[in-house]
């Protein structure tokens, strides 16, 4: 017997509907190329979204197409979120800081129609424009009155694109299944990879996103996304803070600046912050150098990759400040696991509860996930063993764009591997401890290099450290550990071998340690192990 329930598609547009409704006059607060800092509300940025998406509708483009986005974290890009999706074609998200051969594949392999760049990206755009010819011309995210001589074809300034458009449009109702954005995977081999999302998979991640034990989203909430709108749909947020009607405020161009998160949170009263590790440090550094306090954040999520527990103590002891770190990847839209605590964890002692928080996280319902040995077979919650890592749910990958089934990351039974090498706990807690391809085999045992790499950075000479496996006569492979000191540090090898013993197991204990200036990163700030391995293949270790 089927159930009598209204069938009523999950749509991005029916977000910003309740959102108009319910919130019109919360803030979003942005910085911009063009103003340092712009102030409206959501009433206004409703208003503006329905003006470009009348300004879209006269593009001649058809349901579905592909309109590019390539800009920092502001609120026209939030419009272009909105409006694109809203109006059923896909808004492609595209990270600058990728080469741009890569930008120039990604653009193709989308068959991108439109694209809208940030003023301070046209210069990039313009160095690449004859290899991009499919694209039928930019929209300048900026006014007239700041529009840049540029020789991108078709060029028009977003204020003029959108500024003589009716403000009245009726959202169409479509296939909530229908693809909403789409944004690729920067691997650090091959070609990327096109992950789409749709309109189902968004809404039901945003509603997870907002919950209590996940990011406890609610009206009362101020909320600074430091992670990017080109990263993953900036981790859900754009569509679970309207959900519920928090403040937004956005970085744009500052987002690496300790000094402008700084006076963001202070000065708008920021309760939740997120981002990735590299962003935090700049703003601990800073609030250290000039001795100030975070007064108004409550908590921050963090991921992208591990979370030092240094950095998680800092935040507690120095500014009162909750971490939760999260885990998850493109293909996931990208929530996977979140480290809040549990019942009964209450009584933790201080430390207790920094080693759990150190974790990936647990489970968010939504997502399935199991680790699995060499041979497929399950492996247990029980902190010890270590596996592959898989996952499934409504907001998981099914496929890459355009590769029919030929992306290599899905099992036969209907799991998508990760890639990623996990141990799981028997409270549920996750921990990951490689890349598959960067794990460690010495003498048929591996070693988790991120383990490592997260000890050695609670040294307080240490400013970022990487671990990589290298050609051994006996063991195969042993762990080389490579650092950069921090600023004005002194560090011997001998110091920092001798300071690991006792922390982490005997055995992986690196051979040998190298400091350098530089370690090699991607586009989205991941360690490129595969660039350092290129770089030490014929690295004599002294055993
Ligand atoms: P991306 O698709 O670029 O967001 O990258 C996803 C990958 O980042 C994951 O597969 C992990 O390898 C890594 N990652 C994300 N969050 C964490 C975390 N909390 N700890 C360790 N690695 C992480």
């Amino acid at each position: 017997m089927q159930g009598l329930m209204m069938d009523t598609e999950l749509q991005i547009s029916s977000i910003l509907r309740h959102a108009d409704r319910n919130f019109g006059d919360r803030e979003i607060v942005s910085v911009t190329a063009d103003n340092p800092l712009h102030r409206y509300t959501y009433a206004d940025c409703f208003r503006r979204t329905r003006q470009l998406a009348n300004a879209l509708g006269n593009l001649g483009l058809a349901a579905g197409d592909r309109i590019a986005t390539m800009a920092w974290n502001d609120y026209r890009h939030l419009e272009a979120y909105y409006a694109i999706a809203g109006s059923g074609f896909v808004c492609h998200t595209i990270n600058p800081r990728l080469f741009p051969e890569q930008i120039v594949f990604i653009i193709n392999h989308a068959e991108d129609r439109w694209i809208m760049v940030d003023l301070l990206i046209v210069p990039l755009l313009e160095k690449i424009a004859d290899q991009i010819s499919g694209v039928e011309g930019f929209i300048i995210l900026t006014d007239e009155q700041h529009m840049p001589e540029t020789t991108l074809k078709n060029a028009i300034s977003y204020e003029s694109f959108i500024g003589d458009e009716s403000d009245e449009f009726d959202w169409p109702v479509f296939d909530e299944r229908s693809a909403s954005a789409l944004c690729y995977t920067s691997g650090t081999t091959g070609d990327p990879k096109g992950v789409l999302y749709d309109h189902r998979s968004t809404v039901l991640h945003a509603y997870a996103g907002a919950m209590a034990d996940t990011m406890a989203l609610s009206s009362k909430d101020c909320v600074l996304p430091v992670v990017p709108l080109f990263h993953v749909n900036a981790w859900g947020v754009p569509y679970s803070t309207l959900m519920t009607g928090c403040k937004l405020v956005f970085p744009g161009p500052k987002m690496g600046d300790g000094e402008t998160l700084y006076q963001l949170m202070e000065q708008e009263e920021v309760s939740l912050a997120l981002g990735v590790p590299t962003v935090w440090l700049a703003l601990l550094q800073y609030a250290e150098s000039v001795g100030k306090k975070l007064n108004k954040l409550q908590r921050t999520v963090i991921g992208g990759a591990a979370v030092p527990e240094s950095m998680i103590r800092e935040f507690r002891d120095k500014h009162d400040v909750v971490v939760m770190q999260g885990w998850g990847m493109t293909e996931m839209s990208p929530l996977g696991t979140i480290g809040t605590l549990k019942y009964g964890m209450e009584s933790l002692t201080p430390d207790e509860e920094v080693s759990i928080r150190a974790k990936a996280g647990r489970g968010i319902f939504g997502v399935e996930m199991r680790i699995v040995d060499d041979e497929g077979k399950e492996l247990p919650w029980d902190g010890v063993a270590y596996g592959s890592l898989q996952v499934r749910g409504p907001w998981i990958c099914s496929d890459y764009f355009k590769l029919d089934g030929a992306g290599g990351a899905h099992t036969d039974d209907g799991w998508f591997d990760t890639g990623d090498v996990a141990i799981i706990d028997q409270l549920g807690y996750m921990s990951i401890t490689d890349r598959t391809k960067d794990v460690i085999k010495s003498g048929g045992e591996w070693i988790g290099s991120i383990e490592i790499e997260n000890t050695v950075m609670g040294h307080d000479s240490v400013a970022e450290a990487a671990v990589i496996g290298v050609a051994h006569p006996k063991w195969t492979e042993r762990p080389l550990l490579i650092i950069i000191k921090a600023e004005g540090a002194q560090l011997e090898r001998d110091e920092i071998l001798g300071w690991l013993e006792g922390k982490i197991a005997k055995w992986w204990i690196p051979d040998d340690v190298v400091f350098v200036e530089e370690i090699p990163h991607t586009a989205t700030g991941k360690i490129r192990k595969i660039e350092l391995r290129k770089q030490f293949a014929d690295y004599q270790l002294p055993s």
